[in-house]
């Protein structure tokens, strides 16, 4: 098993803290800080116990080294505020004479947060050189990063490594615990809801997941994939011929295991993407596409949803984003809402989709990490997870 927080006496101790902090901002200002607000039970718990924090994150995608525009600065302003009466300090560098000279004269109840680990370019490598310097921020290295967990990054994996104890936040426990340790020993029938854009996005948890599940529903472009290659016309609708194989092998796998593996049947199509003039047509006629499942579909897919005792949903069923092609996506995460099963679901869009349907209430867990957490569902070993467990023993 792996520990959390609350597994040992964190009392007053210099805690270096990886969180995922990695917020949409535009000319310098928030769009939306919910991953701060995220990490706050974690870092109340430190600072109410006397810690010292040290915290990273990494902030987007900076290309060769520090750029303004990736700079935490607003992070640690919005911090502050949301933190009130304990004192965030920003350091100017990641691991540098500025970072150093505000560690040394950190105080307890405070947070020092480093500037964005990626402006090192050691961070992405894996650099255990960066790691050691990161070391030295902490006695005990606790992580609440959870969208970062499957990258072997150097604040992520190499860090952790060098510490004695290495502790999960309350966000990493309560995914774990729920794409992990509950997915282990699922009660059954266990089926699996997928959906969004591409097949190739997919291909591992696609893989993962028939291996594991007692069953398949599959919607969204995706399915035209499926069935295109398996000869049903599909008109115009989004394919990757690419994926023609790889699609029959998991096509396969569920026939030998024997597990139902439901494709659309009928479909709401329209010309194109901004059509308002939609029709439903059980084979899509040329010269349109495939933007929604269908009322039969929607009907075989509840069926098997009702079954189900643990459900895991990744990717909208149909372009939810589009009033006429928001119907199946809908219909289907109430009917989620519904039952009294385990309900997960995970990955951006998903998350997206079960907030246009109103029932984020109803679900069991909804996971903040998107490739994290699709990982972690379909049985894959995430660096950072490895890590807890191997130092929780
Ligand atoms: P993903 O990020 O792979 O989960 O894909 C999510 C995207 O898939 C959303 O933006 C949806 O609009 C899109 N999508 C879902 N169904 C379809 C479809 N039938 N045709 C085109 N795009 C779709």
């Amino acid at each position: 098993m792996f520990k959390t927080i609350r597994d040992f006496d964190v009392s007053k101790k210099d805690v270096f803290l990886r969180l995922d902090l990695n917020v949409p901002i535009k000319d310098g200002k928030i769009k939306d800080d919910s991953r701060i607000l995220a990490a706050l039970p974690t870092i109340n718990y430190l600072l109410e116990r006397g810690c010292k924090i040290v915290a990273c994150s990494h902030l987007g995608r900076p290309k060769g080294g520090a750029s303004p525009e990736f700079s935490l600065s607003p992070v640690a302003q919005r911090l502050q505020e949301l933190l009130k009466e304990n004192r965030v300090i920003f350091a100017n560098d990641v691991v540098g004479e500025d970072a150093q000279k505000k560690f040394s004269e950190l105080k307890a109840s405070e947070v020092l947060l480093l500037e964005n680990v990626r402006f090192e370019p050691g961070e992405t490598k894996g650099d255990e050189e960066l790691a050691k310097k990161f070391r030295k921020f902490g006695e005990i290295y606790v992580t609440d990063a959870f969208g970062s967990l499957h990258r072997a990054h150097s604040s992520v994996y190499q860090t952790p490594k060098l510490f004695d104890v290495v502790l999960a936040g309350f966000l990493v426990e309560k995914e774990i615990i729920y794409l992990k340790e509950k997915l282990q020993s699922p009660e059954r029938p266990y089926i699996a809801i997928l959906g969004g854009a591409k097949v190739s996005d997919k291909i591992p948890v696609l893989k993962g997941l028939v291996e594991k599940v007692d069953g398949m529903i599959i919607g969204g472009a995706m399915a035209y994939t499926f069935l295109s290659s398996k000869g049903v016309g599909v008109g115009n609708s989004l394919i990757e011929k690419e994926c023609y194989d790889v699609a029959k092998e998991i096509m396969k796998r569920a026939e030998e295991r024997n597990i139902p593996f439901l494709l659309p049947i009928d479909h709401i199509s329209a010309k194109s993407i901004d059509d308002t003039e939609v029709k439903v047509m059980e084979t899509i006629a040329e010269g349109y596409s495939g933007f929604d499942i269908g009322p039969k579909t929607i009907a075989l897919f509840k069926n098997e949803i009702m079954k189900a005792k643990t459900i895991v949903w990744n990717g909208p069923l149909g372009v939810f984003e589009k009033e006429q092609f928001k119907n199946g996506t809908v219909l289907i995460a109430k009917a989620l809402a519904d039952c009294s099963s385990l309900k997960i679901v995970g990955g951006g869009d998903s998350v997206s989709a079960i907030k246009v349907a109103g029932v984020e209430n109803k679900i069991t867990h909804i996971s903040t990490g998107g490739g994290a957490s699709l990982e972690l569902i379909a049985g894959e070993k995430l660096p950072g997870v490895e890590i807890l467990y191997e130092k929780g023993s």
